[in-house]
């Protein structure tokens, strides 16, 4: 374990960010389930690309086309293997865990949700995984339901079974609670989603950067996730999907690498992955996010998590300190992230006195108003740790909040 945490100590210098100063104050950064810094090798991959090797994908013969048609292609290998999918046709390029999940629910929506047929969702989800489904359940005439957690932030697993029928089409759940931190049960949720007949995404937001992940064990059907929270470029995402659903449903938008033949009349589609791919892609964003899981691999998942983990115990424990504080967010099997409130102050004040402290944290609903209204009404103060954090940090962090709390109080 010496070993893990030197290595990991010696990480932060990888991060060109982490050398900033905020206010004066060393950066200490614990917002990385928004979106996690980026190390050198990011940055420098995308400046090469672009320096040296920029040019489009899939369409032309010359060298540079050619080179960026390989370098690009690989990362969908890449991407294949981080998560055991089965090809790497069933991985498609999007802009990010957002539009992964609107392409389902609109393709899978159009080819297969009727009038009458159930969503199955989690009180702890992320806006992204509620308002695609409201959006689809409005145009399908589908209904709604919500499986509701515990004052732990656990799903109750017994009242999400009892909701599952035969009427349920698609089960979309989170594999880690951005807001709350849980981690659920996916290959059991899974395995009962497919006893009722139904198929289910995984919002892979938050875990991907933080655990190994393998779909086929999960036997999950959709994953979603972004590449801007495992340490790559904004604007590029993953949607994974079994390969015979992704064959089954319309694509989801029109336009160049989609179609095979197109004539004023009828357009026929490209093959797996391109018939969701419309659009000159984000070519140096995808090649970037090679690097990162490049990057994340070399460093090992198990060796992440158990890192952060680390950090979640120490955290916890040291919060204990901090009188009137109330941790949201206690279940059993929990990720590296920790939201609290603290008796009569409010979350705005926290975020803004630490900022000037140089500690960057996210304050309010973080996106997931549900679950956050469920345990509070003016939102929560969040910590989320990426592989660069560590026990100093955490430490100096929970002096500064003393010091917050006494202004405050
Ligand atoms: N789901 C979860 C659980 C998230 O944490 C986030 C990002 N906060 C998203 C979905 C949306 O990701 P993006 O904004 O990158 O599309």
């Amino acid at each position: 374990m010496k070993q893990t945490l030197l290595n990991f100590e010696n990480l932060r210098g990888d991060f060109p960010m982490l050398k900033k100063t905020m206010h004066g104050k060393p950066l200490i950064y614990f917002d990385s389930g928004a979106t996690t810094q980026k190390p050198q090798v990011v940055i420098d991959t995308l400046s090469d690309f672009y320096r040296n090797h920029y040019g489009t994908v899939h369409r032309a013969v010359y060298e540079l086309a050619t080179h960026s048609t390989t370098e690009f292609q690989n990362v969908r290998f890449q991407v294949a293997t981080l998560i055991n999918a089965a090809k790497p046709e069933e991985i498609v390029f999007t802009r990010g865990t957002t539009e992964s999940i609107n392409t389902v629910a609109y393709s899978f929506g159009k080819g297969f949700i009727r009038p009458g047929d159930e969503i199955l969702i989690t009180e702890m989800e992320h806006h992204s995984n509620i308002v695609p489904w409201q959006l689809l359940c409005e145009d399908r005439g589908a209904v709604l339901k919500v499986a509701p957690m515990n004052e732990r932030g656990e799903l109750i697993m017994e009242e999400f079974t009892k909701l599952l029928n035969s009427k349920t089409k698609l089960v979309a759940v989170t594999y880690m609670a951005n807001s709350l931190g849980t981690i659920n049960p996916i290959k059991e949720i899974a395995a009962l989603a497919h006893e009722a007949g139904a198929k289910i995404l995984v919002d892979g937001a938050q875990s991907t950067p933080h655990m190994p992940i393998d779909v086929q064990d999960l036997d999950i059907d959709f994953y979603a996730f972004s590449g801007h929270k495992i340490y790559g470029p904004t604007g590029v995402g993953v949607l994974y999907g079994k390969e015979e659903l992704l064959n089954a449903m319309p694509p989801y938008q029109g336009g160049g690498d989609m179609i095979d033949t197109v004539t004023f009349e009828k357009s026929s589609y490209n093959d797996l992955p391109l018939k969701f791919e419309a659009g000159t892609p984000m070519i140096a964003e995808v090649i970037g996010l090679g690097a990162a899981i490049s990057y994340i691999t070399e460093i090992g998942l198990e060796n992440i998590q158990a890192w952060e983990h680390e950090l979640l115990l120490h955290a916890t424990e040291r919060l204990k300190e901090v009188k009137g504080l109330k941790m949201i967010g206690t279940a059993a099997k929990k990720g590296g992230i920790i939201s609290f409130a603290i008796d009569g102050i409010h979350p705005l004040d926290i975020g803004t006195l630490l900022d000037l402290r140089g500690v960057a944290v996210r304050t309010g609903f973080h996106c997931a108003q549900p679950a956050v209204r469920r345990f509070s009404e003016t939102g929560t103060t969040r910590l989320s740790f990426g592989l660069y954090n560590n026990k100093s940090e955490i430490d100096h962090f929970v002096t500064a909040l003393q010091e917050v709390v006494r202004l405050l109080k």
